[in-house]
């Protein structure tokens, strides 16, 4: 029997146990996982493209008390800032009892999430059907996302400068839409076909419509009655198209998995379920946090960061230094000594395609926060490797707190990758590590994430806030 417990005791002592959370946490925290998840699922539905993510952000940061934040402000400790990015990306901040020149802490998302955007001229008809064509955004897998409900979420930018809110499908009474597969009937030569193959780009058409205009006999009946029913209920034409942002996501809900309703299914956890996380822990922090606390939702990840609302962008820089400015704080010296949480989705182990993972450095549904000291491909390529020092600090800050985490790498080493907004972040000499929830199916139209995890990412959010 005592050698039995000695044996426990140096395990305990000397090996890293991963743990299944159901199996760690509390009631209370049971309690509170759940009750987590209901407002999490709210913001998924809400805010299913990046615009609407963040008006629907913007909404739930004003009533805790954010403000604008507007250059040449003075910002005293206490008080919360936030500025929007063209209406695409929102950065927030808690200004922090420390000056400045002792850094910030920052948790850093996207909130652009795979999906198909409308091409600028999209409608055509087609033996009496009426289609808009799409350009796929982001890494998707093109066989997922024919035959499933769709809708459109989107903003026309009129020649005028004002805008037009385009939203068919969101409401209960809304049609949806869908693109078309062949019938097994006739997909002999196409099931042939490598997966990645099987259905090109230019056939992921929307079906929009198939009944003609009345009263006309020429060709493009169907395509005009579309156009008619748009220019009725928002007033644009067929030009507009042109100058327009219209994206067709997944029309599904968010919605609980598993008869213990343990997991979400949901389209867009990539990465909202990390962008709630950061602005979530933000609004929930009690007093004022000892350094600057910034959650930064960005754009264009999932193509690369670039752009004006990426990671890459100097909105960011231009965020910090009017902070700093109100201080009289060289950014500089205010970034050397910040850190990063650069909070973004790992794959989760998939015990059916367990030949892709190296199951001893994967993400495991429910053990927690998964952090990767790198992401990238082959031999690293793209990633900003944090160093082990800050490793060592976000470990120290999780222990401390009881925040369950565990250690990941996406996928055996010649499988492939994946990168995050960390090494932009890193560039600007920050030290980031990157930490996110792990996700079933990624990137496909309905993703599926662990309820503990998501709240185990709020409360590393949290932890990272308060230092
Ligand atoms: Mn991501
Ligand atoms: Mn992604």
């Amino acid at each position: 029997m005592e050698e039995k417990n000695e044996l426990k005791q140096l395990r305990d002592k000397l090996l890293y146990q991963k743990k299944n959370g159901w199996d760690v946490v509390d009631e209370a925290t049971e309690k509170a996982i759940f009750d987590y998840c209901e407002g999490y699922k709210v913001y998924l539905d809400k805010g299913k493209t990046e615009r609407t993510c963040v008006e629907y952000s913007v909404e739930l940061a004003k009533s805790s008390g954010f403000v604008e934040l507007k250059r040449g402000m003075a910002l005293a400790p206490g008080m919360k800032v936030y500025r929007v990015n063209r209406g695409r990306a929102v950065n927030l901040a808690v200004i922090g009892s420390a000056p400045l020149d002792q850094g910030i802490s920052i948790v850093a998302a996207h909130i652009d999430s795979p999906r198909l955007d409308l091409k600028p001229t999209p409608l055509y008809e087609d033996s009496d059907m009426a289609f808009f064509k799409t350009h796929y955004y982001g890494g998707i897998r093109k066989y997922q996302w024919v035959t499933i409900p769709l809708e459109l979420r989107g903003v026309v930018a009129m020649k005028d400068g004002s805008m037009v809110n385009v939203s068919v499908g969101s409401q209960p009474d809304d049609p949806l839409f869908t693109i078309d597969d062949l019938l097994p009937h006739l997909g002999g030569e196409q099931s042939k076909k490598p997966l990645g193959e099987a259905i090109p780009a230019e056939t992921l058409n929307i079906l929009v419509g198939s009944r003609p205009l009345k009263g006309d006999d020429s060709a493009g009946r169907v395509k005009l009655a579309v156009l008619e029913l748009l220019y009725r209920r928002y007033g644009i034409t067929e030009a507009d198209f042109i100058s327009a942002e219209i994206e067709a996501v997944p029309a599904f809900c968010a919605t609980d998995i598993g008869f213990d309703r343990s997991l979400i299914g949901a389209y867009g956890h990539d990465d909202r379920v990390c962008g709630y996380a950061g602005l979530k822990a933000m609004l929930d922090l009690n007093g004022t946090p000892c350094r600057t606390a910034v959650c930064v939702l960005a754009d264009k990840e999932e193509v690369g960061s670039h752009g004006v609302s990426g990671m890459q962008s100097h909105f960011f820089d231009t965020f910090v230094d009017d902070l700093c400015a109100s201080q009289n704080v060289p950014v500089k010296t205010c970034l050397e000594k910040s850190f990063c949480l650069s909070c973004d989705v790992t794959a989760a182990y998939d015990p059916n395609f367990a030949e892709v993972y190296e199951k001893n450095n994967s993400a495991m549904i429910n053990q927690g926060v998964g952090l990767c000291k790198y992401t990238g491909s082959r031999g690293k390529s793209g990633s900003s490797d944090a160093g082990a020092e800050a490793v060592a600090y976000v470990r120290r800050l999780l222990d401390d707190r009881n925040v369950l985490w565990q250690m990941a790498e996406m996928g055996k080493v010649d499988q492939g990758g994946g990168g995050t907004v960390a090494c932009y972040i890193a560039d600007r000499n920050i030290d980031t590590l990157d930490a996110g929830v792990p996700v079933l199916s990624m990137h496909a139209p309905f993703e599926t994430v662990s309820k503990l995890d998501c709240y185990m990412t709020y409360a590393a959010c949290k932890a990272i806030y308060e230092g």
